[in-house]
């Protein structure tokens, strides 16, 4: 078949479905503006729940570490990449979330892929809540063992597949906060399903660290359980990127071993490695940016209760408007950018089809304001 035919066809398809995708370039954003050549826009797109991208003391500490290490880390933790600044951030990590052991990635997409691929084999199966991020599924999907789909949030639909029978193991899989829905999982009843079954639980807490409770600990904290892998990223609360997985010793040994994200991938620089730890830091003495975020989130819920769209019953800083039609998400975020407003619009296959919707977070750098802003542009479109 021919190479360009192919692509054509692939891409046509696409833009008649909606569904077209487009990078817009922009200059330089934080939790709450975001500066285009076209001008300034207030932010509602942002996974930098705290503002930490743009903290001084976090800035700081990459800068020192820039001085002191260099700026890359020159090779995989395997060879050259692994310095005290990676070592002192994963002792750090674990002290704070209570694990024995906690490992670093250069994401939390090759997180989710290098300890799904290492830890299943074909003997084995995932039981995966439905709506679980795509580095998730996919990478249950790539593994050799068999991907089942829980109803999201639903833990009789999860006891109910974990009631087969399975010859290898089981890994139940789950988000601490959905990142599209920004509602929370009950990680309390997922728990107990796995310890009756003797299954392992894997909770990815990409929304949940720094933001759900106490000193930002995250959902399993909150909800007082401790899967046997906890996977945290750096790309939302802590205003940076890179990931870790938590876990016990053998576990970390065997990913050590046999994770080969972590093995044929340079390290991230030893620089971000101590931002990251300052940005823990500002997470652990947080309370009043977390307070700020909650009273955002309270206000715009009151806010936006007589729009016509849906609303999720999420209690997080993702706070989505759910509408069925593709286009009409495009042009509601077409006409907030025109206000001055930077929201996108997320669709399907990144949604469940028909769940398009304009995906707003809010910040602890958010004013009352801007909030007022957000909302009042909303319902002039509904008029
Ligand atoms: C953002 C996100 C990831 C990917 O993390 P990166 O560090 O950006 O690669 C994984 N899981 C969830 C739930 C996320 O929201």
């Amino acid at each position: 078949m021919d190479w360009s035919a192919y692509l054509s066809r692939q891409l046509s398809e696409r833009r008649d479905s909606s569904l077209w995708r487009q990078r817009q370039v922009n200059q330089q954003s934080d939790g709450r503006f975001l500066y285009t050549t076209e001008g300034k826009y207030l932010n509602f797109s942002s996974n930098d729940y705290l503002g930490l991208s743009a903290n001084p003391a976090v800035i700081s500490a990459w800068q020192r570490g820039a001085e002191q290490y260099g700026v890359g880390s020159g090779g995989s933790g395997h060879i050259t990449g692994y310095t005290n600044a990676h070592q002192q951030l994963e002792q750090q990590l674990a002290d704070w979330l209570g694990y024995p052991k906690a490992l670093l990635f250069i994401s939390g997409y090759s997180a989710n892929q290098g300890v799904i691929a290492a830890l299943m084999t074909k003997a084995d199966r995932i039981i995966a809540d439905r709506l679980s991020h795509a580095s998730l599924l996919e990478a249950a999907m790539h593994s050799s063992a068999q991907l089942r789909r829980f109803r999201h949030n639903q833990p009789a639909s999860l006891a109910d597949l974990l009631a087969n029978p399975c010859v290898g193991k089981t890994l139940v899989v789950t988000e601490g906060v959905f990142s599209m829905d920004g509602d929370c999982a009950p990680l309390a009843d997922i728990y107990q399903q796995t310890r009756v079954s003797g299954s392992w639980l894997m909770v990815d807490d990409a929304h949940g660290i720094g933001v759900c409770g106490e000193q930002g600990r995250g959902s399993c904290w909150q909800q007082k359980v401790k899967p046997e892998i906890l996977v945290v990223t750096f790309g939302k609360a802590f205003g940076l990127s890179g990931a870790a997985v938590l876990c016990d010793e053998q576990t970390a040994e065997y990913l050590i071993q046999y994770a080969r994200h972590l093995i044929y991938s340079t390290s991230m620089p030893p620089a971000q490695a101590q931002a990251i730890s300052e940005a823990i830091r500002q997470i652990q003495s947080g309370d009043e940016l977390r307070q700020r975020l909650q009273q955002n989130i309270d206000d715009f819920r009151r806010q936006v209760q007589k729009l016509p769209f849906n609303l999720t019953d999420s209690t997080t800083a993702i706070q989505p408007l759910i509408m069925s039609d593709n286009e009409l998400s495009v042009s509601l975020s077409q006409y907030l950018q025109q206000k001055g407003i930077w929201v996108k619009a997320i669709r399907p296959p990144t949604v469940p089809p028909g769940s398009a919707r304009l995906r707003i977070t809010l910040t602890a750098s958010h004013t009352q304001q801007d909030i007022d802003i957000l909302t009042e542009a909303l319902y002039e479109f509904c008029s």
